[in-house]
């Protein structure tokens, strides 16, 4: 069997909460400590407010207590709060997102953080799921939750008792209005008593590292989103290992700019990006094309950057390869090396049991992404072991059972190669999965959705290339329970359906195909592949 390991030296992550390893970065006694008490840590980009690392620390452990012992003023309006609780977070970023997201993890909480574009219906699916109580919410989403929670049988004062309005801007007092008026607010649970040195953190010791800290959401190789169960020792592995991946970086004084998706960089040339140096862009493939278009495009406006890749999933935490920046112009294409802590294995075929077959180690028919005259792997499912892999998947032991083998291995559902250097490339996908501007589609989803439709007998769902926009669309194959009189108006009648009932990255912007037929094996399984292949077929015929 081969195994590939990682080029870093391994480091060694402490036994601690993701909470204690954030804030000993600011502390001057710790072996971590990377910034002063007065670094900034979080500037808002629409206000230009600043959160210093002390300031961050303070919030957070005012709301932790805020929550612990509610004020006079609130008590009776909130649900009780306990370490262990599941919260829903939903909010666009903002300057409230780290007081909450810390906050809530000195409080030992599991936090789930929901995509701001979601549907009361789809927010519901995971608000159940995931056994959520409390919900943190921005203000202009409030609606959405108030409605959400009516989906799911909690209104009037129940509802109102489990919702915390999140608006937080230093100094300013958040204005309170519409349906949000009567509700508790983040502020309300801040500024209260001293913070307690003792109340740090209810996470830290062996119980507390293995806990989950995040329930983020995410279809694996199949079937339905899935709560991903990302505990703080994934956590705190995680950034150890990326500080040796990063290790040119200056945490004095390089300032990372935090844009996803990475298609909104066009929206920031009215800035000053001169000293943008690095970009680093992932969650869905980027072409060559388009990155030297993005180079260009930055240097007209004066950055000279230098644009690379990193890849994960998140049941890994997310971070598995990044490609160092004095690698990036050389191996372009290329998702960089694998970080320290973590192996590697290429699988031909996984149906010989648990273990897998070994992709041959090099294929001399391989086109040289990696080079003129390097040598380059042959293709295989990308498999990972280490100490960023998830838990496994909330209540649902047969999808962890598929996904991480007895011997640790997580199979990704990525096809990759590797070339002799080292550094790796994703060249396919053998999972359901479709990526719509690095968002996750989930063809499940949608087809379970499809079949609700009472003109409808099958459907199956797959992506489809878009070379103008760079990404995937989904696209829906479906049988109609009778011939329809148009089959061009029939199509856009389920279109405008689904467009009506899914978040806007969930659209079925490939189309709608009407079809006789579902191509299935025996047992069932939809083949999305002689779907695809006829879609190929199609394309290159025209
Ligand atoms: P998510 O769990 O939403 O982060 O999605 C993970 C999936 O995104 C991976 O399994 C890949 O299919 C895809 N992905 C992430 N980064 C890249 C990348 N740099 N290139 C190609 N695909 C990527």
């Amino acid at each position: 069997m081969t195994i590939y390991t990682s080029p870093y030296a391994p480091v060694r992550p402490p036994s601690c909460s993701v909470y204690t390893f954030h804030f000993s970065l600011t502390h001057p006694g710790s072996q971590y400590w990377k910034h002063p008490p007065s670094a900034p840590a979080f500037t808002s980009a629409p206000t230009g407010n600043t959160l210093t690392r002390a300031q961050l620390r303070s919030l957070t452990l005012q709301l932790f207590h805020g929550l612990k012992h509610p004020p006079p003023s609130i008590r009776g309006r909130l649900v009780p709060f306990a370490r262990g609780d599941v919260v829903l977070v939903f909010s666009p970023n903002s300057l409230a997102w780290p007081v909450v997201l810390f906050g809530l993890l000195a409080g030992g909480a599991c936090l789930t953080l929901a995509n701001p574009a979601y549907t009361p219906a789809e927010l519901a699916h995971q608000y159940t799921d995931s056994g959520a109580g409390l919900v943190f919410v921005h203000p202009n989403l409030l609606d959405s939750v108030l409605e959400m929670l009516k989906l799911v049988g909690v209104t009037g004062e129940h509802a109102r008792r489990r919702i915390v309005v999140m608006q937080y801007e230093p100094g300013e007092a958040a204005e309170r209005k519409g349906s949000g008026k009567d509700l508790v607010w983040l502020e309300d649970l801040l500024g209260l008593g001293e913070e307690k040195e003792e109340e740090k953190f209810e996470g830290d010791g062996p119980d507390g590292v293995n806990a989950t800290a995040f329930l983020c959401y995410s279809s694996g190789t199949t079937g339905k989103p899935k709560g991903v169960m990302t505990t703080h020792k994934n956590m705190v592995a995680v950034n150890l290992m990326l500080f040796a991946a990063f290790s040119e970086m200056d945490p004095s004084k390089d300032v990372w700019m935090a844009m996803l998706p990475f298609y909104h960089m066009y929206a920031t040339a009215q800035y000053d990006l001169t000293s943008l140096h690095y970009i680093t862009c992932g969650a869905a493939p980027i072409g060559s094309q388009l990155l030297f278009a993005a180079k260009e495009k930055l240097a007209s406006v004066g950055a000279h950057v230098v644009i690379g890749q990193a890849y994960g999933l998140t049941e890994t935490s997310p971070h598995t390869h990044q490609l160092p920046r004095e690698s990036a112009m050389r191996k372009v294409g290329s998702v960089g090396l694998l970080i320290p802590n973590l192996e590697a294995r290429l699988v031909l075929d996984d149906d010989d049991g648990d273990e897998g077959v070994d992709a041959p180690e090099w294929d001399d028919t391989e086109e040289a992404l990696g080079g003129p005259g390097v040598r380059m792997s042959a293709r295989g499912e990308l498999w990972l072991r280490g100490p960023t892999i998830m838990k496994g998947y909330l209540n649902n032991p047969a999808a962890t059972r598929n996904a991480i083998t007895p011997a640790g291995w997580f199979k990704t559902g990525d096809i990759c190669i590797r070339d002799e250097e080292g550094f790796w490339y994703i060249v396919d996908r053998k999972k359901e999965l479709i990526k719509y501007k690095g968002l996750q589609v989930a063809p499940a989803e949608l087809e379970a959705l499809l079949l609700t439709h009472p003109q409808l007998v099958d459907a199956a769902v797959i992506g489809v290339d878009d070379p103008v926009q760079a990404t995937e669309l989904p696209r829906a194959f479906v049988v109609p329970a009778s011939p329809p009189s148009s089959l061009a108006k029939f199509a856009q009648e389920i279109q405008d359906w689904m467009a009506s009932r899914v978040a806007n990255h969930k659209k079925l912007r490939g189309g709608v195909v009407i079809v006789d037929h579902i191509p299935k094996s025996p047992s069932g399984k939809i083949l999305r592949r002689q779907l695809r292949d006829r879609v190929k077929a199609v394309t290159e015929a025209s």
